[in-house]
């Protein structure tokens, strides 16, 4: 979990990239089966960016970037009612040409960018929103810190991180073979923000999903103070 860059893809990714090559390019196979939860995860989402737009500071509504997009359920449901623009970034070129059609036409959707996060370094001082969700499990320690810094350097002034991901209910990383991701306990999770130099303004626990999923929290992250220049 902890290997730096390398030429080489490692394993993790590549697995990652063949497990994701497999599964349809529906809403359900963006949730593992779980399709049925995504419009309580959207209206979760849209009652934690609503209290963000409240702050005194509040970030803009210019442009937002839909990491890891799949094919762009957020950004249909979530950003494109926010924002005057919208990017996508996704590994996987099929869900990303899907998106098209999912999304529809729509003049706000400008960047499909078709790329692992951790090889994406976002355009400085571009976006007012960064989402995140249901995707860092597939980044090594590593490139998690080093794809916040990243992100720090492309949010605008009172930009914001948000970053909505299944938490862990024991205190153990757990390691999920079959897609090739982990899903962190949130000290781990917290720990990592901390080390890109990020902290955490806001935190919401996700209501209303049924019992038996993993508990999901979402988090908005600004630069820590320091790491202001
Ligand atoms: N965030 C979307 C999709 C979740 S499914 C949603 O909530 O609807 C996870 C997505 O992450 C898949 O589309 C998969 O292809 C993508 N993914 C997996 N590893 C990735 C990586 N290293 N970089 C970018 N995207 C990745």
């Amino acid at each position: 979990m902890d290997e730096g860059e390398s030429a080489e893809e490692h394993p993790f990714y590549t697995h990652a990239v063949k497990y994701w090559s497999e599964i349809p390019p529906t809403v359900d196979g963006m949730l593992g089966g779980f399709g049925f939860v995504s419009n309580t995860d959207i209206q979760g989402s849209k009652a934690f960016l609503k209290n963000l737009f409240k702050l005194k500071d509040a970030p803009g509504t210019g442009r937002a970037i839909d990491c890891g997009a799949g094919i762009g359920r957020i950004t249909k449901h979530l950003l494109l009612q926010f924002f005057d623009k919208v990017d996508l970034v996704e590994q996987n070129p099929k869900f990303l040409e899907e998106a098209k059609t999912f999304i529809g036409p729509n003049k706000k959707v400008e960047n499909y960018f078709s790329t692992g996060l951790q090889h994406f370094r976002p355009p400085e001082n571009t976006y007012d929103v960064i989402w995140c969700q249901w995707v860092l499990g597939h980044l090594t320690d590593y490139h998690f810190v080093e794809f916040f810094r990243a992100c720090s350097e492309g949010l605008k002034p009172n930009g914001v991180i948000v970053v909505k991901e299944n938490l862990t209910s024991s205190d153990k990383v757990e390691i999920d073979e079959q897609d090739s991701s982990v899903t962190r306990p949130i000290g781990v999770l917290k720990s990592l923000f901390e080390q890109a130099g990020l902290t955490s303004i806001r935190e919401a626990k996700q209501n209303n999903f049924p019992p038996g999923l993993y508990q999901v929290r979402m988090f908005a992250l600004r630069p820590a103070p320091a790491n202001i220049l």
